[in-house]
């Protein structure tokens, strides 16, 4: 059995601290839900996360399709500030926020 262990040159060895890490991959339907509740759970959930902050950083990077990451909403690589709301979409499109550097937009 072969067990890999983060080493001091891996840039993403704050994975071993993740809150979400329970070796079952158990929360991947609550991460990737398009449910506004489970967003919203999911988002609270990472509150209490050690690595929150490179955790985002690096699903910027990696410029992921869609999840929560670092108690974030990302879909195609940007931080959605609006949870998307049920139902029809307005008739006027609200006009994306625009941040110089994403850290801008972290919520508190
Ligand atoms: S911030 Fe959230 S998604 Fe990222 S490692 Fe922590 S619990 Fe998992």
């Amino acid at each position: 059995m072969i067990i890999l262990e983060p080493t001091e040159t891996d840039t993403e060895a704050w994975r071993v601290d993740a809150r979400c890490r329970d070796g079952a991959a158990s929360l991947v339907a609550l991460f990737f839900s398009d449910d506004r509740d489970d967003i919203g759970r999911a988002k609270a959930f990472c509150r209490a996360c050690p690595v929150r902050r490179p955790c985002l950083e690096s699903a910027l990077e990696r410029e992921e399709p869609c999840g929560v990451w670092g108690g974030e909403l990302v879909a195609d690589g940007r931080v959605q500030l609006e949870i998307p709301r049920r139902g029809r979409p307005p008739k006027v499109r609200r006009p994306d926020p625009y941040f110089d550097h994403w850290s801008e937009g972290l919520s508190a």
